[in-house]
């Protein structure tokens, strides 16, 4: 469904917005939204009539109601971290920026749920999970700056899903102010509500283009009270498959993530991290950073160690390092991240964030590779990502020493390629960050062409005038 060409907003109707947020939270010089038109890749830059930044339900209703009477479109956008461009005003749409939402109305210990608002930061909703003695587990890189909004309409992943699942498996219910304005007061704190459609769900991932995510109750679990990490060195993804394998059989649902990382990608964070040092003493083909966590106080050290010596004596493994302290378990945890900040450093990178099953990795990898390899000879796979969800980060960077914008400039080229091979795999092409405007034309190419018709079914009938978040994901 592609925006149809809109002329700008006149600014009598701009100002009929204005006033129900007020002017104080509206922002119309253009330098004055910059960060909320430019997202963090720097792939797009949009541009909009005006970012508005409401402080309740009731006024997010109204400019609902009223953009739907004019049919002006409208973006809403959460901490501005997603990586597809869906929550970029491409067109000169309103922004609708949902940070001021940030309350935690409630934690239930009792009922081991936590109702936020959509501003609400991750890291905040963590912390206050933590003051009560539970986790929320989502986490991810951005967390300190994306919000639950933007979470939950990206169904986002991330490092802890191996155990507790993706976002749509950690909410209850929700609260969304539907394209007409009126509110769906869906918030209720059931693990069983068997009463017909599970509409939260349809929500969730649908990236803002069904309605607006106002609130959420959260699922949350007890704090662990054991963590181990180790560092372990491997000669085949392979290996590292059937080391997922003997430590989840190993200690059951204690395995919370296990990371797979190529020995470039860690190279690179090696190169242009301060002050890293390689956690073991030789390099190796492929890593596993592996995290176990109980809240049990269960000696899962010894069992760690139980695995890891067997792995070793069985050749399946080559080396291993766990971390004796917190500070040593930050700093494999900081090559993680670094993983992902240095590829910019390597100059121009392509990027795929795709899943296939679990037991697929290793030979997608090798496939995918060779593919890319023989069509632009030198480029570099950076794999890594989170093996234990099948879901890789099977990013390219450019050849040593080639131009940049002419390497980008073969994105699609390198995608097509790429999803070539998921799709032999039967895997997907956006794993956890959502399609946005960056895979909208290639999911029409790529999905079951009656699931795209249901999807349009939906969209018709939740945002009959095509006023939400137009043009991304469909
Ligand atoms: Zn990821």
């Amino acid at each position: 469904m592609n925006p149809l060409f809109r002329p700008p907003l006149s600014p009598e109707l701009v100002a009929r917005f204005v006033a129900i947020v007020g002017e104080k939270h509206a922002i119309i010089d253009p330098g004055d939204q910059a960060s909320y038109l430019i997202e963090e890749r720097g792939l797009y830059r949009g541009r909009s009539a005006a970012v508005l930044r409401p402080g309740a339900v009731d006024e997010i209703s109204a400019i609902l109601r009223l953009a739907s009477e004019l049919g002006v479109p409208i973006v809403p956008q959460g901490g501005n971290t997603g990586l597809v461009g869906g929550q970029i005003p491409l067109e000169g749409e309103i922004v609708l920026s949902l940070r001021r939402l940030d309350r935690i109305r409630e934690v239930d210990a009792g009922s081991d749920t936590m109702t936020c608002e959509a501003g609400v930061l991750l890291a905040s909703a963590q912390a206050a999970a933590a003051a009560a003695d539970r986790i929320f587990p989502l986490s991810l890189g951005a967390e300190a700056s994306c919000t639950i909004g933007g979470n939950l309409a990206t169904n986002a992943g991330g490092i802890a899903a191996l155990a507790y699942g993706v976002a749509r498996d950690l909410v209850l219910g929700l609260e969304v102010v539907l394209a007409d304005g009126r509110v769906w007061h869906g918030l209720n704190k059931l693990k069983k509500d068997n009463t017909g459609y599970d509409l939260k769900q349809l929500f969730i991932g649908a990236e803002g283009t069904l309605g607006v995510i106002t609130a959420a109750v959260l699922k949350l679990y007890p704090a662990p009270k054991t963590t181990e990490t180790a560092f372990v060195g491997l000669g085949s993804a392979q290996s590292a498959l059937g080391l997922l394998a003997l430590v989840q059989n190993s200690t059951g649902g204690a395995t919370t993530s296990f990371e797979l990382i190529g020995r470039l990608p860690l190279e690179f964070a090696l190169r242009h991290g301060d002050g890293q040092r390689d956690p073991l003493a030789r390099a190796y083909p492929w890593y596993a950073l592996v995290e176990l966590k109980s809240s049990a106080r269960e000696p899962l050290r010894e069992r760690l160690e139980e695995v890891l010596a067997a792995a070793l004596a069985s050749d399946l493994i080559e080396d291993a390092a766990i971390a004796d302290s917190l500070d040593q378990r930050n700093a494999l945890w900081r090559l993680r991240e670094l993983v992902v900040e240095a590829q910019k450093r390597e100059g121009g990178s392509i990027k795929h964030d795709v899943s296939v099953p679990v037991a697929a990795v290793p030979d997608f990898i090798a496939q995918a590779s060779a593919a890319v390899e023989a069509l632009i000879p030198g480029a570099r796979p950076v794999p890594f990502g989170h093996l234990g969800d099948g879901n890789i980060h099977f990013n390219i960077s450019q050849p040593v020493g080639a131009d940049t914008a002419a390497f980008l400039a073969r994105w699609h080229e390198v995608n097509d390629c790429v999803h070539a091979v998921v799709e032999k795999f039967g895997g997907s092409i956006s794993a956890e960050h959502g399609i946005g405007r960056l895979k909208r034309d290639e999911l029409a190419r790529v999905k079951d062409s009656v699931a795209l018709d249901l999807m349009r079914s939906l969209k018709r009938a939740l945002d009959p005038k095509g006023i939400l978040n137009p043009g991304k994901l469909l």
